[in-house]
Formats: C-alpha cells, sequence, structure tokens
C-alpha cells in the first residue's frame, strides 16, 4: 500500500465534512492530524482524553464506515493523545482502538486508561515556589453540577466543563467559552466548575468574577493608580471565571487590561472560563486579537432545554426547596414557560408564594392565574409542547403517538389539529411546526391547515372539537 497517511486522512475528512455539522467538524475534526499509516492501522493525533472519548461517543459509526472506505475491512483507527499544556515530560500515548469492536473500549483489556507507570503526571498539589495568596472564590455552592441538570441543550458544554474541571488548564478546552441566551444557566455552569476545580484541587485559586465587576475595578485602579496590582492579583489566578464577557463590548482600555492577564494565564498553563451571550463571531465591539484568541479552546452553547429537562429542573427545584406540588402543576408550568430557565424557577417560586401568603392550595388554576400575570409582559405565546399535550389529552392519545410518525387515522386527525393550532397560535414556523410533529415537512403541516380549514367548513363533529379545543388552549 504505497498510500500515505496524510493521503488517507485528507480523503476521510473529506466524507466526514459532509456528515457533521459545521460547529461539529471545527470543533472535532479540524484539531486532529494524521501521523501514521502502518499495516492498514491509520493513527490521529487527537488534543485530549476528554476528546477522543467524544470522538468515540459520537463520531465512532462515522469514522469506522470512512476509515473502512479507505483502507478496506483490514482499515483500522488508533488514537495517540497528546497532553496539551501538560506539566509530564513523556511522549504521547497512544490508545489502541479496533474501530470493529466499540465495546471492547469500555474492556480493560484494550489498552486504554493512561498508564501512569510509564506517563508520570505531576502532583497538582504540589505549587513549588508561588506564594499563593487567599482568595475568596465567590462561587455560590448552589451552583453545583450536581444541582444542574443534564440535557441535550447542554450536553457539549456540560461535558466540555466537566473535563475542564478535571485538567484545569490542561485540556485543549482553553478558553472555555460557554455563551447563550438570557437565562439559560451559563452563570450555573460556570459556577459548577469552580466548584468541582475546588473540591479536586483545593490548593488552586480559582476566581469567579463579572465583566462588570471586572471593569470597575480596573477603572478603580486607574484612578488610584495601581493598575499594575490589578493586573498581578489577575494573573496569580490558576483558574480564572470571567462571566458575560460580552459587557467589555467598547471598554477598550479594560479590553486591554483583559488581554494581558489573558495572555499570562494563557501561557502559563492556567485556565480561563468565560460567558458571553453570543458566540465569537458575532460579538460586536470587540477587539479583533480579543475574539481570535476566544476561538483557541472551545466554544460551547447552551441552548433552551427541551420539555422533559425543563420538568426535570422544576422538580429538582422542588425537591431542594422540600415542596411537592402536583404533577399537572409542574407541567403546566414547563408547557407554558420554555425559553428562559430563570423566568421558569421565578415563575415556581411566586406560585408558591402565593399558595402560602393566601393558604391556597397549589392547584392547576391557580398556575394558570398566576402564569397569566407572570408572563403577561413577556408577550407570551402558547407552546407546540402545550398545544400537543392539550389535543393529545383531549383525545386521549400518548403524547408520543402524536409525535411519531405512525399513520393510524385518529392519531393522523389529531396531529392535524395540533399542527392546525400551532400555526394558528404560535410564531413557528411551519417546518418547526413539522419537527415538532412526527418530523414532518413543511408541506404536509401546510396541507394539514387546509384539511382541517375544510373540515372545520363541513364537519359538524369536527367544528365541536375545534371549538371545544381552541377555549382550552386560550387562556384568558
Ligand atoms: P445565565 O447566566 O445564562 O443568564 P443562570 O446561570 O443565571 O443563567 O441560570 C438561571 C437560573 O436557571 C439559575 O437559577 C440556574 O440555577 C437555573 N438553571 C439553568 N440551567 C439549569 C440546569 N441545567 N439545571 C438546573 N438549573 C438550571
Ligand atoms: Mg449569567
Amino acid at each position: 500500500m504505497n498510500k500515505t497517511c496524510e493521503h488517507v486522512w485528507t480523503e476521510c475528512i473529506k466524507v466526514i465534512k459532509d456528515n457533521v455539522t459545521m460547529q461539529g467538524f471545527k470543533t472535532w475534526f479540524e484539531p486532529i492530524r494524521p501521523i501514521k499509516l502502518e499495516n492498514y492501522i491509520l493513527t490521529i493525533q487527537v488534543p485530549s482524553q476528554f476528546f477522543y472519548e467524544w470522538l468515540e461517543e459520537h463520531y465512532i459509526d462515522l469514522l469506522k464506515s470512512t476509515i473502512k472506505k479507505e483502507l478496506g475491512k483490514e482499515g483500522r483507527l488508533e488514537y495517540s493523545i497528546v497532553m496539551e499544556n501538560s506539566t509530564s515530560t513523556s511522549k504521547p500515548y497512544t490508545v489502541k482502538i479496533p474501530t470493529t469492536n466499540r465495546r471492547a473500549l469500555k474492556n480493560p483489556a484494550v489498552n486504554i486508561p493512561l498508564d501512569h507507570s510509564s506517563t508520570p503526571i505531576k502532583n497538582p498539589f504540589i505549587v513549588p515556589g508561588l506564594k499563593k495568596i487567599n482568595v475568596d472564590s465567590q462561587l455560590n455552592p448552589n451552583y453545583s453540577f450536581e444541582n444542574f441538570i443534564e440535557g441535550d441543550c447542554n450536553r457539549l458544554a456540560r461535558s466540555a466543563g466537566y473535563a475542564v474541571a478535571n485538567k484545569p488548564g490542561g485540556t485543549s478546552f482553553n478558553p472555555l467559552l460557554i455563551y447563550g441566551g438570557v437565562g439559560l444557566g451559563k452563570t450555573h455552569l460556570t459556577h459548577a466548575i469552580g466548584i468541582e476545580i475546588k473540591n479536586k484541587f483545593p490548593q488552586k485559586t480559582v476566581l469567579y468574577v463579572s465583566s462588570e465587576k471586572f471593569t470597575h475595578q480596573f477603572v478603580d485602579s486607574i484612578r488610584n493608580n495601581n493598575q499594575n496590582d490589578f493586573i498581578h492579583f489577575y494573573q496569580m489566578m490558576d483558574v480564572l471565571i470571567i462571566d458575560d464577557v460580552q459587557f467589555f463590548a467598547g471598554k477598550e482600555k479594560t479590553q486591554d487590561a483583559f488581554f494581558t492577564v489573558f495572555n499570562h494565564l494563557h501561557q502559563s498553563g492556567n485556565q480561563i472560563i468565560l460567558t458571553s451571550d453570543k458566540p465569537p463571531v458575532e460579538m460586536q465591539g470587540m477587539e479583533q486579537r480579543l475574539l481570535s484568541r476566544f476561538k483557541w479552546g472551545l466554544s460551547a452553547d447552551l441552548q433552551i432545554p427541551g420539555l422533559e429537562t425543563r420538568i426535570a429542573i422544576l422538580e429538582k427545584k422542588m425537591y431542594a426547596d422540600g415542596i411537592e406540588l402536583p404533577k399537572e402543576v409542574i407541567e403546566y408550568l414547563a408547557y407554558s414557560i420554555s425559553t428562559n430557565i430563570r423566568e421558569l424557577e421565578g415563575a415556581l417560586i411566586s406560585l408558591i408564594a402565593q399558595a402560602s401568603l393566601n393558604k391556597k392550595e397549589v392547584n392547576l388554576d391557580l398556575a394558570k392565574q398566576m402564569i397569566d400575570k407572570f408572563v403577561k409582559n413577556t408577550a407570551r405565546e402558547v407552546s407546540i409542547d402545550y398545544i400537543q399535550k392539550v389535543v393529545c389529552d383531549y383525545f386521549d392519545l400518548p403524547i408520543e403517538l402524536l409525535k411519531s410518525k405512525t399513520r393510524k387515522r385518529e392519531v393522523v386527525q389529531a396531529r392535524q389539529i395540533a399542527m392546525y393550532f400551532a400555526k394558528k397560535m404560535t410564531k413557528s414556523s411551519l417546518a418547526n411546526i413539522g419537527m415538532h410533529c412526527g418530523g414532518k415537512d413543511h408541506a404536509t403541516v401546510l396541507h394539514a391547515c387546509r384539511t382541517v380549514n375544510n373540515l372545520h367548513e363541513t364537519d359538524k363533529q369536527f367544528r365541536r372539537y375545534l371549538e371545544d379545543l381552541e377555549k382550552k388552549l386560550s387562556i384568558q
């Protein structure tokens, strides 16, 4: 075989690119380097253990099929993991993975976990020379990993955060930038990382600071002429968390100071964790040199949680506060407030407060009244989830059926009705509605709306269904 490893990998990459998202490709495939091809075994170099685990977890099938395509059925893949920023001077170690047998990964006979004897890693608790200062980390113990519910919406950010917590400064996720809309858990997640690091490495100096506080301190330091102290203080951190960096926008001097701190920390292998409301490409008013540094590590987003995650978050919160509420109330809250976890929690708290003040039992009616008051100002819209639930309850169908692809007559009809109301009562696109209702395309949704309109004109019984449902859905 006269192919080179570069050649084989270039061919693989072409296929992979077509099969993963842009962001996925940039994050997980661009950093890979082919290093060896021998006996049908392609060795690729990945930046960390976590990286390799992620590839194995999420892309194994794709990798397997592309390797086989390029190298035939003999083809195998091996990973070589480089411990970037590692304190150890040892050579990279290699993990052998027969791509034909994925389960073998969990099998101790395979040469995975680190062989500690051959790759000594310095004890992180020994901090030579440096005089450590006593810094209050400013971490809120309630914002722990334990209290952070995992869902599809936060999986990447959460696992990357966890990887960073296990090896601050020692993964390729430096800086780790977590971005996402208001109230989706950015602050919570960064605290969780900080808390976890403090638990694992009590000697490490961790500091959480909001970008506003950083800015104020910096302005004060100019006024008091002790700018250097300010910079030095921040350069002492092993782990620096800066929340909401978008507020640095337009503040050039503060950005300069942050740039200096950033470079120092990064060069000395210390961990930087940032949050922002947008990904670096969309940030405005930020110096280019900062933006490019933000992209050095990993940017991971927090998305709007799905219904199940919202319910799980409410249940966790209830449990933590020692309260019990009827399931239907929790579901109603989760159905009604879908885009902001802080609002969701706020609604739960007001509901409990109201109930205890008025010595009323918390039932669905009270929840409905309260939610209306609570979300009145936020241009409330019924969610597709809620419409589906009401329609399914009405026809006594399990919601899974409605979301499935089944073509059973009664399900098709209920699904069409749900699509019709979703079109009528929400601002969702036809494509989005289709996606929520059994993965249909926009043409199907359009067809459903027409069918429902026709039946509304021609079928008395059907019209009654629609009127009943409309009443249930419009909560005044
Ligand atoms: P952001 O900083 O993105 O605006 P926060 O971190 O302040 O959002 O989160 C808002 C509220 O939602 C907090 O009370 C937080 O505990 C809660 N929260 C967010 N995500 C989760 C989650 N995955 N599990 C549990 N609680 C969460
Ligand atoms: Mg925040």
